[in-house]
Formats: structure tokens, sequence, C-alpha cells
């Protein structure tokens, strides 16, 4: 099966095929390697009693290289083909969703099993999941839940960002939902945990004193770790399956396996976590560890948007629209003053931008 990045590989495909092409069809498949955008060629052969249909996959829709990528622009491509192919040989491009990679379209033979999705109105298989809704698309099912999620204000009372930091500068070194799961979590437990409050954002620092005790904690643990360290040995038939990658510390390399191995995946997060360390003290950074204990869920969706969207800096009306089929213009402008309130935002007349606080949140 060739891939189709231009016209011409496309219309050679269609011309090995035997029998007047009549419908050509472009339907999404997913697997572990991502989508893909495959191209099907109908063709009728025989004559009157006799015609008989038959489908063909031709190819896959590639982008030529040096194309920037992206979904769309294979979704682009494949449209610009359709265009071309339904003029040369008057057939019928059909592409029930342009817009988003979807598994769930019928192939042309198969529409009459289908219904349009009541939020996009794209043609679709119902799903036989008992755990779905049966009128609209996955997508549309899932802009449904967030839209909802945004609606109700709903908590999101958990995430842990970490930093290094020193004048103003801040290094993104760690993000998890709870803080226990950093490796360096039981050995600097006691003295967070002491400094939280129910304030809904909480900031700990741990300074020099702390990154030079936590230091050489993790350096006795990592040494009995590294004791016991036994080479991988990975038989054949499980080699595809398995990662390994190679890590120094004091002047030894060892060979880690990065999955199937707790041991070693703990023994790479020591000497992460150590190298980070080391970098600290050296450079005179401290740790900042940001909590958060009371962003909802339209807060951290309103930050996201202000700062990946629109570089740090909006005005309220943009922010508006934007959300305009899911929050009042009241709820909108509650939330801003909500996250002003909080040092997230800060807010001019109508311009928005996000702050240092904000931007270490998400
Ligand atoms: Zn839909």
């Amino acid at each position: 099966m060739p891939d189709i990045t231009t016209f011409e590989t496309l219309d050679s495909e269609i011309e090995r095929v035997l029998g007047k092409p009549t419908v050509l069809e472009a339907l999404w498949g997913g697997d572990t390697g991502g989508w893909h955008l495959l191209l099907y060629v109908y063709t009728v052969s025989g004559l009157l009693f006799f015609k008989r249909t038959t489908r063909h996959l031709l190819g896959e829709v590639v982008l030529p290289e040096g194309m920037e990528h992206g979904r769309l622009s294979v979704s682009l491509l494949a449209e610009e083909f359709g265009q071309k192919a339904s003029e040369k040989y008057n057939l019928i491009f059909y592409f029930p969703s342009p817009k988003d990679a979807d598994e769930d379209c019928p192939a042309w033979t198969e529409r009459h099993l289908a219904i349009t999705c009541a939020d996009c109105s794209k043609l679709i298989i119902p799903t036989d999941s008992p755990y779905l809704p049966k009128d609209i698309c996955y997508h549309c099912h899932l802009t449904r839940e967030e839209n909802e999620k945004i609606k109700n204000d709903a908590p999101r009372d958990e995430g842990v960002h970490m930093y290094l930091y020193k004048d103003d500068e801040y290094e993104h070194i760690g993000y998890c939902t709870y803080f226990d799961s950093f490796p360096i979590a039981p050995f600097v437990d006691e003295k967070v945990k002491n400094l939280l409050t129910d304030k809904p954002i909480n900031i700990v620092k741990l300074d020099k004193q702390d990154i030079i005790e936590l230091k050489s904690k993790l350096e006795n643990v990592l040494g009995q770790k590294l004791n016991r360290y036994e080479k991988p040995v990975i038989d054949e038939r499980k080699k595809r399956f398995i990662v390994t990658h190679t890590l120094q510390y004091k002047g030894r390399d060892y060979e880690l396996m990065r999955n199937f191995n707790h041991e070693h995946i703990e023994i790479s997060n020591f000497i992460h976590s150590i190298e980070t360390a080391e970098k600290a003290i050296a450079e005179d950074y401290v740790y900042k560890i940001f909590f958060n204990n009371g962003i909802t869920y339209r807060d951290d969706i309103f930050l996201r948007f202000i700062h990946y969207v629109c570089e740090g800096r909006t005005n309220i009306v943009d922010i508006t629209n934007r959300y305009a089929n899911v929050l009042t213009v009241t709820e909108v402008s509650k939330t801003l003053k909500r996250l002003e309130d909080l040092t997230c935002v800060s807010i001019c007349e109508d311009q928005v931008n996000i702050t240092q606080l904000g931007k270490c949140l998400i």
C-alpha cells in the first residue's frame, strides 16, 4: 500500500483498479502509531444485472516532506485530492469526518446504518457502549463533558508543580497529580506538609540547607540501591517491548530498564533528582513547589486559554466569546475576578494578563 503524497500517486492507483470508479472514500483508522487517513475507491464492473461494486484500498494520505504536520493538513490534502479526482473521473468524493479523526464513521456502503451526530451533524455508526450517548459522536461527547465541567465550576483540587527558582526565573522540573508521586517526596515530606495551609494556592520553598540535606539523603538511598544493582538480562522474545537507557553516576555506567522494572525506574529517578539538587546547590537555585488546593476546572481552562492560545495576554470580550455557548457574561467576569484575587491574572480595564503565579500553576 503506497503513501499517497500527491494527486499523481493517487491517480495512478485509481488507474490500476479495474472498472469504472464511482466513489472515492476517505476514512480514518487509528492504531498504536496514531491516526491514519485511508483512501478507498469503489468501482462498478459488468453490465445490467451483472453489475458489481467493489471496494479497493488505495493507500494512506501522507504529507509530503517539508509540509507542516498535523491532522488538519492531512485532511486538507485529502480534500484537494478528492476535488481533483471528482473532476477527472466524475466520481463522488465521500469524506464524512474532515474536521476530527473519527473511527466511527460509516463506509459509503454502510450509510444506511448511520445517524447524524446531534451536535456536529457528522455521519456516525451509533456506539454500542452502554456508557456513551447514542445520539452524538465521541468527539462531541468529550466536548460536552468538558463544557459540563467548565459550567459546573468543578473543583480540581490536585496538581503539584515543582520549579527551580532564582532572580525571578523559573525552571520547571516536574509535575505530579499528587505530591507523594515525586521521587523526593519521602525525604522532604515532613517539612513540606508542615508548611501547607488551607489557602487555595500554597507555595512551599526549599532553601539551600534543605537541598543539601535532601541531596545527602538521596545519595544514601541510591547508594544502597546500586549495591543491589543488576544489569538487565532480556530474552529475545521480550526485546521489542523493553526500553533501556544508560545513566552515569559517580563515574560508572548503569544500564537501566525504563519499563517493567520498578527498581531500575527508581534508580533513574534518584539519579535525576540528585542531578537537579546538585545544579540547585551549584547555581544558587531554591525549589519552589506550587500546590493547587482551590483552583477549579474553569480557572484552569481560563489560565490555559490566556497563556497558550492568547500568548499570555487577551481581553475580556475574547474570553467571553470563546466560552459564549457554555458560560454567561456574569460567570466569566466572576471567574476573572476570582483569578485576579488569587493574583493569577492582572486585569486593567478590558485587558487580561496572566501573571507569573498563573503560569506556574498550569
Ligand atoms: Zn459530533
